[in-house]
């Protein structure tokens, strides 16, 4: 990871006008956030610059409103949320370039918080439009990036601005890049992954760049059934892409030569229909799978050896749930497992990165949210992360 200047690199900023991207694309239900998490993550940032005594001007995207006006889509939706978070009045200001603008930031005295509208409202900013770009940068004296889980995206608010203002790395920005750093960047080894989730498809990738990069692949959920497939097992009706037995062999192949351990169960828990608590439900070893079975977790000797496997190692990233962990009993392996990482990390053994939509509320579920070094709730931008690529919006604040 290239160096990025933070607010610490910040001089006196007393009245400048900071153009902050942030992520406010909070989930809403009747024009209510239902969860703020997003909203707290940014408000450090936000109330440090305002104390700084800079004119802290907000860009964020709402929805997908594909570069026109929608009213339900403006970004003053969330202005009531982000004023509770924050306990500070926020001006909405309905415009995000221009004269209109220009005249509304005149009227912010230094600490003073404004957001500018829905930065997807204008065709610019998916296009990453340099006119759009500057238009914005007119208004403003120096660029804060908060918003990690926007940065696999090259837009105008997310990358283009970086390039034509002095640029910085908000806290949450700054958090989430130590944190990932410190899990595949440059990492204490040994490095364990642990890959679930529904199917390898989505994660082809993720599993190529790890097993060059990790020591021990832990590969749970339906997709490790495509790579017990590979290896000859019979998975019953479980959730399985046969097409892609060829791919997961050249990944077990590619782990072998780079001396990275892959660990499939070796028992696991099925039932005949995929309902809670089924009759049907009973655990055996994997090549016991009955035709009419389908692998809905992990069993608990293969759970109990992954923990072992934890217990040797420094570092753990975590993405995809070990088994269908919504509907009881098949949630026992993610569970087991989380506590066993949250436990080794609270000892100070262990430092534990997770990330994923699924994977963040898997965590929740297993009461170990605050016990893990740091979960990222950056979705397709984590992902991205784990697939080595490099995001725009980061190698934009490196530049
Ligand atoms: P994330 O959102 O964290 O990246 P995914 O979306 O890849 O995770 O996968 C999560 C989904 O995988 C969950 O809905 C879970 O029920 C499902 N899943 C896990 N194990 C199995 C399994 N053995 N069979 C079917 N679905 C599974
Ligand atoms: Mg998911």
């Amino acid at each position: 990871m290239a160096a990025f200047k933070t607010l610490d690199d910040l001089g006196d900023v007393t009245g400048k006008v900071a153009l902050v991207r942030v992520d406010l694309n909070l989930p809403m239900a009747d024009g209510v956030a239902t969860d703020l998490t997003r909203a707290r993550a940014v408000a450090p940032t936000i109330l440090e610059l305002a104390d700084k005594g800079s004119k802290v001007l907000l860009l964020a995207h709402f929805g997908r409103p594909k570069g026109a006006r929608h009213s339900q889509m403006s970004l003053s939706m969330v202005q009531g949320a982000l004023e509770g978070v924050l306990d500070r009045e926020v001006m909405f200001i309905p415009e995000v370039a221009g004269p209109v603008a220009a005249q509304a930031i005149d009227i912010l005295r230094p600490g003073d918080i404004g957001m500018l509208e829905n930065t997807r409202f204008w065709p610019g900013e998916e296009k990453n439009d340099p006119e759009f770009a500057r238009a914005i940068a007119a208004n403003g004296d120096f660029y804060v990036n908060d918003a990690f889980s926007a940065a696999h995206r090259a837009h105008a608010t997310t990358e283009g601005l970086a390039h034509l203002l002095p640029a910085y790395a908000g806290r949450s920005m700054e958090a989430e890049l130590k944190a990932l750093d410190a899990a595949l960047g440059k990492p204490q080894t040994p490095v364990a992954a642990v890959v679930g989730g529904a199917k390898v498809s989505t994660k082809l990738a993720v599993l190529e760049n790890l097993v060059g990069k990790v020591q021990h692949l832990i590969i749970g959920g339906g997709m490790a059934n495509t790579f017990l497939a590979a290896r000859g097992v019979d998975v019953g009706k479980s959730l399985c892409e046969h097409d892609l037995t060829a791919k997961a062999e050249a990944i077990m192949d590619a782990a072998d030569a780079s001396g990275c351990t892959v660990h499939l169960p070796y028992d696991v828990v099925v039932a005949k229909e995929f309902a809670a608590n089924p009759a049907s439900l009973r655990t055996c070893n994997v090549h016991e799978v009955a035709a009419d079975e389908m692998i809905l977790d992990v069993g608990p000797q293969a759970v109990e050896a992954l923990g072992d496997v934890l217990k040797t190692c420094r570092t753990l990233v975590w993405n995809g749930p070990m088994g269908a962990f919504e509907t009881p009993p098949f949630d026992a392996a993610t569970v087991a497992l989380a506590k066993t990482a949250a436990a080794l990390t609270k000892e100070g053994s262990l430092v534990s990165v997770a990330g994923g939509g699924d994977t963040v509320a898997a965590l929740a579920h297993a009461g170990v949210t605050d016990d893990v070094t740091y979960i990222s709730t950056a979705g397709g931008a984590f992902l991205e992360w784990m697939e080595g690529r490099e995001l725009p919006g980061v190698a934009a604040l490196s530049a």
